[in-house]
């Protein structure tokens, strides 16, 4: 019997095969869950997520367009998801956005006001908007999940404006997690070390980071993006029953090395 069988839920992120939420899917099937997919409006992008997902067993995909900084495209979307799923059990945010010209080395101080309202809206507002939306979806209670860094905490050169967008997408899960609480609907960040994906390949510096982790992680090395898969099982599944408002950290214990 695997842990989420009969569970359904909605997955934010697949871009490609190289996508956290890719590998987050293939887990949580894996473990018996039904999952929909949201993904960036655009006939490629369509072609992509679906030749993805069909071609990593997934076959025969529920898949929905949605631009999350547009409130139309999220109504659309959950009222196609009631529709199709009638309730949800799990939600995973995995979408990022900054401009990749203000993810270079040097580049922080220089944020004009348009590209952090852009960055922090794309990816932390929408964990509201779209935590908002599941409730109604969710009358049994729920896990939703978002993907975050540790540049949320310290700085991490190049990681710039998504270091910010970041530090509030974690305190919006905590405030979250407060409020829905009470509809024993859990809301927790995963934060993941890092992985080659398409987002990751646009931030400053990022060949220096995976070496630097090598060197400085207690496990001697990165992690592989199917360990953030792994851990999401546990947090939309009930193993993580009494778990809320935490960061959950899958980074070969990166995160508690001083010097
Ligand atoms: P990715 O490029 O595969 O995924 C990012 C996704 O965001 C893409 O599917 C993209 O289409 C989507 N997206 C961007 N703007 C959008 C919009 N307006 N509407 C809908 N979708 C939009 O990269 P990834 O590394 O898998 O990123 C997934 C999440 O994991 C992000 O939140 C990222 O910050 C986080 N993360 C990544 C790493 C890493 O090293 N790769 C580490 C920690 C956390």
């Amino acid at each position: 019997m695997g842990l989420l069988d009969g569970r359904k839920g909605l997955i934010f992120g697949v871009a490609n095969d190289r996508s956290i939420a890719y590998h987050i899917a293939r887990n949580l099937v894996e473990h018996g869950a039904t999952c929909g997919f949201s993904y960036l409006p655009g006939e490629k992008m369509e072609r992509r997520v679906r030749k993805t997902l069909e071609d990593g067993g997934l076959s025969n995909p529920w898949m929905f367009p949605c631009d999350v900084s547009k409130d139309e495209d999220l109504d659309r979307l959950f009222e196609a998801a009631r529709a199709e799923f009638d309730a949800l059990s799990f939600v995973v945010h995995s979408v990022a956005f900054a401009d990749r010209e203000y993810l270079k080395l040097g580049m922080f101080a220089e944020t004009p006001r348009a590209v952090f309202t852009q960055a922090l809206d794309i990816s932390a507002y929408t964990l509201i908007a779209i935590a908002q939306r599941a409730r109604g979806l969710m009358p049994n209670g729920g896990s939703i999940v978002a993907l975050s860094y540790y540049g949320a905490e310290k700085v991490v050169p190049g990681y710039n404006v998504m270091g910010v967008a970041k530090a509030a997408l974690e305190a919006v899960a905590r405030y979250l997690a407060a409020d829905l609480g009470r509809h024993n609907i859990r809301v927790n960040t995963l934060s993941a070390g890092p992985c080659r994906t398409l987002s990751a390949m646009a931030v400053g510096g990022i060949d220096e980071m995976f070496e630097w982790v090598e060197r400085k992680a207690p496990l001697c090395r990165n992690i592989e993006t199917d360990e953030v898969g792994k851990t999401a099982v546990y947090l939309c599944s009930d193993l993580s029953s009494g778990v809320t408002g935490e960061n959950v950290y899958v980074d070969a214990g990166y995160n508690v090395m001083g010097v």
